[in-house]
């Protein structure tokens, strides 16, 4: 009995070792880039920097051919890796990457995606569930409903109309909406980001979607009148899904509350947990912005 015991523990040990938890091992990041109507460039670097920096990750960049490149060349090894952050907006993968990334995240891997990756593939169904919901490329009602924030409660909105725009480019409050989500866990109630696109009238397929963050887009600067989901968590088979709609440009990747959030979405969509829950003194709060040069 006492061996069985002896065994079983060892067991257990042997499988907390292979967690990509644990200290011993990183968490291994894979940025897609090469195409975005965005300047993935100098944005690709600055979400390197953040994930390297905060020690829980070792991160590669597989970049895209340029548009109108062989696209079918594009095959990154998903499988290599736990979580795969997307700042690509740009033409169709073959059909096998695209059924390489469904299986790497129905399997359990994790998916983040940044600001207009949500604008890419309009016509992948998978992928739109695996975002959520996106903006662009001609989504409408027939992509799925808005989501919209009615007496407190997060409801889909079926109303017709186009997927996707933003007002004006400015600095705005993201309010938590669930304290209780590692990733959002122990924010506090609003912080102002620095300068940014604030997304609204996303729409997709918005299944197992908890919005985690709002921002309100208000008609003064151009916005749509409402709350607008600005992080969310999804859930896609085995796999997890986080999909931030923030991080136009460098400003806004030098917000603290940019990199602290894509830091707990990248480690949860890889582990479904988030260790680094201590909030550095340098948070924005809800009146002054903070950055990171
Ligand atoms: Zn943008």
């Amino acid at each position: 009995m006492k061996f069985l015991f002896t065994r079983l523990l060892a067991l257990a040990l042997g499988l907390l070792l292979v967690s990509p938890a644990t200290a011993a091992e990183k968490i291994k990041a894979l940025i897609l880039d090469g195409q975005n109507n965005h300047n993935w460039k100098a944005t690709s670097p600055m979400l390197q920097k953040i994930l390297k920096e905060s020690g829980l990750f070792t991160v590669e960049v597989v970049t895209s051919p340029a548009k109108g490149g062989d696209i079918a060349q594009f095959k990154p090894n998903f499988k290599d890796f736990h979580v795969v952050i997307s700042n690509y907006n740009g033409q169709d993968w073959s059909k096998e990457t695209q059924k390489d990334l469904v299986e790497f995240v129905s399997h359990g891997g994790g998916f983040v995606s940044v600001h207009a990756a949500d604008n890419a593939f309009p016509g992948w169904a998978e992928y739109n569930e695996i975002i959520g919901v996106g903006g662009w490329g001609g989504r409408n009602e027939k992509s799925g409903p808005y989501i919209r924030l009615k007496d407190g409660k997060f409801v889909n909105d079926m109303s017709k109309g186009n997927g996707g725009s933003h007002g004006r480019q400015h600095q705005f409050k993201v309010v938590t909406r669930n304290t209780e989500h590692p990733i959002t866990k122990g924010l506090p109630p609003e912080w102002l980001h620095n300068t940014d696109e604030l997304y609204d009238r996303l729409r997709g397929p918005a299944k197992n979607l908890t919005v985690l963050a709002t921002a309100f887009a208000d008609k003064s600067t151009g916005g749509s009148g409402e709350h607008e989901p600005m992080l969310m968590a999804l859930d896609f088979g085995k796999g997890r899904s986080f999909h931030t709609t923030l991080g136009h440009a460098e400003p806004a990747m030098k917000c603290v509350g940019f990199a602290v959030t894509l830091v707990r979405g990248c480690e949860w969509a890889a582990t479904g947990k988030v260790t680094h829950t201590e909030l550095p003194k340098d948070f924005p709060t809800t009146d002054k912005v903070s950055i990171r040069e």
